[in-house]
């Protein structure tokens, strides 16, 4: 049966409405007989307004450290993806689909000690492998993982993209699909540069270029993710109607597949600008 990772931004689940639309794109999917892992991000705004709290604290005052503790700075802003997820689970569950939410420290995520900016190390995804085999879908939360000190630690901004990739490659999941709110990868930011082209295709190396650039649309961490353990990932858009033709065609999605360059027949001198 073949398995996904979906994984939603934060203005993909930015209020009720939106997290109702995105559990109809799981269901669609759930529908056409695939297991489904979903990754989230916290509502639009909430790792802002999470940030900002914890940098209003003041700061320590223990002489090896002029920062606020780290481990407290993840315990705050990592809660914006556990609402998010416990919403959509809810949202999921109302329309009929058996679905839980987890936590990075549930399944367990293992990160390294870099609070703020945890790398992943490891994932078991025995347990979600096995729920996904009897129907359930697991809500993952993005950006947050469990630290050897035993702590939640959260992977940086924009780190959503990176759990869902990293989860995608321990679930062994046919593809990894990133929706967000713009349809692709464009050859430049399309929110900046109105003439930007969709890409229909776009490799692991040219992508991680452009992320390391500055495109946000992908996390750098996540591409260099994708392409080490060769995931395909497809960026795509929560903003279509689930139920549109296309929408649930399983080879070629609407949207840019990220993928090894022999694929890539047409090859293009310059791919796009950041
Ligand atoms: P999410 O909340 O879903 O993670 P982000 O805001 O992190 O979404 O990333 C999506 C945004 O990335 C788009 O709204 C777009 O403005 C920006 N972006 C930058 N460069 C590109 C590009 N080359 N192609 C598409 N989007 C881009
Ligand atoms: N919520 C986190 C952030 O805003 C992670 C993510 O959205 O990818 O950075
Ligand atoms: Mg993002």
């Amino acid at each position: 049966m073949p398995r996904l990772v979906m994984k939603f931004g934060g203005t993909s689940v930015a209020d009720i409405a939106r997290i109702h639309n995105v559990a109809r794109h799981v269901k669609r999917e759930v529908d056409a007989g695939h297991e489904v892992a979903v990754a989230v991000s916290a509502m639009a705004g909430k790792t802002n307004e999470l940030v900002a709290l914890a940098r209003e604290m003041p700061r320590a005052t223990v002489a090896s450290s002029p920062f606020f503790d780290a481990r407290e700075y993840d315990a705050i802003v990592a809660s914006g993806e556990q609402v998010a997820s416990g919403l959509l689970a809810i949202a999921l569950q109302s329309i009929g689909i058996d679905a839980r939410s987890w936590q990075g420290w549930q399944i367990p995520i293992r990160t390294d000690n870099a609070h703020g900016a945890a790398r992943i190390l490891e994932i078991d995804g025995s347990e979600i492998i096995r729920r996904m085999g009897l129907g359930q879908v697991a809500v993952v939360t993005g950006f947050q993982g469990l630290a050897p000190d035993n702590r939640i630690a959260t992977l940086g901004r924009g780190g959503s993209d990176t759990s869902a990739v990293a989860l995608a490659a321990a679930l062994k999941a046919d593809r990894c699909d990133i929706y967000t709110d713009v349809d692709g990868v464009y050859t430049t930011d399309p929110r900046i540069e109105p003439k930007a082209r969709r890409l229909s295709k776009i490799s692991f190396e040219e992508m991680l270029e452009m992320a390391s650039q500055g495109a946000k649309v992908l996390q750098v961490r996540s591409v260099e993710l994708a392409m080490v353990h060769k995931v395909r990932t497809f960026v795509r858009s929560s903003f279509e109607d689930p139920d549109a033709p296309g929408m649930g065609d399983f080879d070629n999605p609407p949207g840019t597949l990220i993928c090894d360059e022999e694929e890539i027949v047409e090859q293009q001198v310059v791919t796009g600008i950041a």
